[in-house]
């Protein structure tokens, strides 16, 4: 050892005068030093350019097909969607870290529209997308802006939930993603008699189309109404990700009557085959402008995907193969007690029976299945003699009558 030991070779100061002292073998380095040489590590590697796949925010760049099987861990299904979904995010991140006056071609902005009944993942898939790559992740419900009714101000609202969630980093913020849920729910009044609301909703897609078009916006940090005294916080929206969602109920007909149409307008006497059962799968912008979204809302959403319905199957995959599915978590919380819980085959066919039933699709099966382990969840912690518990299905049956949860949705 040398007589260095027990100072800083850097910054020369003695182990007593800092709060951490790391020893080599001939040199040390205190805490400060130690904080001084990462960050001087990030800004030399932290830049898209010398090292693979690490962009400056310190997250990984996957690719498309990576991308694909980290959503396929979490979501079940919807693959048309996830590769949709892969390929825009990638395309986006790369947008990012474009260096412009490299030359000419700029990468434009692509926002994304989930097409989909409620239920079938559309925001457990952008959840997911965010969470992969660790970027700030806020949801707003476009219902919510059409009531406050001042146009503009609420709509600044969903970039305070992104501060939030970026804890209040503005650069994080600005790199993060939004999903905007129910945009469907602000369609103008159109052919769609479902679509109650008229000039609120034009008035609130005018101001989203500010956010999604990329702009400099002043955001009062703690939400509510600007007012002069408040300090505003300037975000810019450019590089943020932007995922619209909606089930666009009926809008299967206006796809229906468009490739009518264009069967009859070609004159081939409708040659086209269409599926009947999955009409999604023909959407187009065309569809959503007449369904009411007014055409600069579409053309600010240029990547169009939908989700299928979950049939049985699907419904069936979800309750025991996503990463945290439902059955594992159940199985968890008993494993705490020391019970190993054993659901059988046929009860799971008995939840997704019920859930079809109860026309409450992939969001229901939780309900069910509490309905059915609660009594369970309930007895079990405070009887210690029990190692095991086997759920069959006539147990199921039983425990789902007993809770009321049927009656609640036969008198739906
Ligand atoms: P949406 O946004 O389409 O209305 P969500 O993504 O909120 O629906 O789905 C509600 C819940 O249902 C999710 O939290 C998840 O537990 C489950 N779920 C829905 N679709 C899927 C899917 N494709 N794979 C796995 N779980 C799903």
């Amino acid at each position: 050892m040398t007589k260095k030991q027990g100072y800083c070779s850097f910054c020369g100061k003695k182990a007593s005068e800092v709060r951490l002292m790391i020893q080599g073998i001939d040199a040390g380095i205190c805490d400060s030093c130690t904080e001084q040489a990462f960050l001087i590590l990030k800004e030399q590697f932290g830049g898209a350019e010398g090292n693979k796949g690490l962009d400056s925010a310190g997250f990984t760049l996957k690719k498309p097909a990576e991308i694909k099987s980290f959503l396929d861990q979490y979501v079940i299904g919807q693959d048309e969607a996830k590769r949709t979904l892969a390929v825009a995010v990638y395309n986006h991140y790369k947008r990012i870290h474009q260096k412009v006056a490299d030359d000419e071609v700029e990468i434009e902005k692509s926002n994304i529209i989930l097409v989909g009944e409620t239920g079938t993942g559309k925001t457990l898939l952008a959840r997911t997308i965010a969470k992969m790559l660790n970027v700030p992740f806020a949801i707003a419900d476009a219902t919510v802006l059409t009531e406050a009714g001042y146009v503009g101000e609420d709509v600044e609202n969903i970039l305070v939930k992104l501060l939030q969630a970026a804890d209040y980093d503005v650069k994080a913020a600005e790199r993060g993603i939004v999903f905007i849920d129910e945009i469907d729910k602000i369609a103008r009044k159109s052919d769609n008699p479902s679509i109650t609301r008229d000039v609120s909703g034009e008035g609130v897609q005018q101001a989203l189309l500010k956010l999604l078009e990329g702009s400099i916006v002043n955001v009062p940090p703690k939400g509510g109404r600007k007012h002069p005294e408040q300090p505003m916080l300037a975000v810019n929206t450019k590089d943020i990700l932007f995922i619209a969602g909606g089930a666009f109920d009926g809008i299967e007909r206006l796809i229906a009557a468009r490739k009518r149409t264009n069967v009859i307008g070609y004159g081939n006497g409708g040659n086209e085959v269409l599926d009947k059962n999955n009409m999604l799968q023909y959407l187009s912008p065309a569809d959503l402008k007449k369904f009411g979204l007014i055409p600069e809302i579409v053309g600010r959403l240029p990547i169009i995907t939908h989700l299928n319905p979950l049939d049985k199957e699907a419904l069936k995959r979800i309750l025991v193969e996503p990463k945290n599915a439902l059955v594992k978590q159940f199985q968890k919380l008993f494993s705490m007690d020391h019970i190993n819980l054993v659901i059988k085959d046929e009860v799971l066919d008995f939840i997704v029976e019920k859930a079809i039933e109860f026309k409450v699709g992939a969001r229901g099966l939780r309900s069910i299945l509490e309905a059915i382990l609660n009594d369970a969840m309930f007895e079990m912690p405070s009887d210690t003699s029990v190692s095991e518990l086997v759920i069959d299905r006539e147990y199921a049956e039983a425990k789902l009558e007993k809770s009321g949860l049927e009656k609640l949705h036969i008198g739906d």
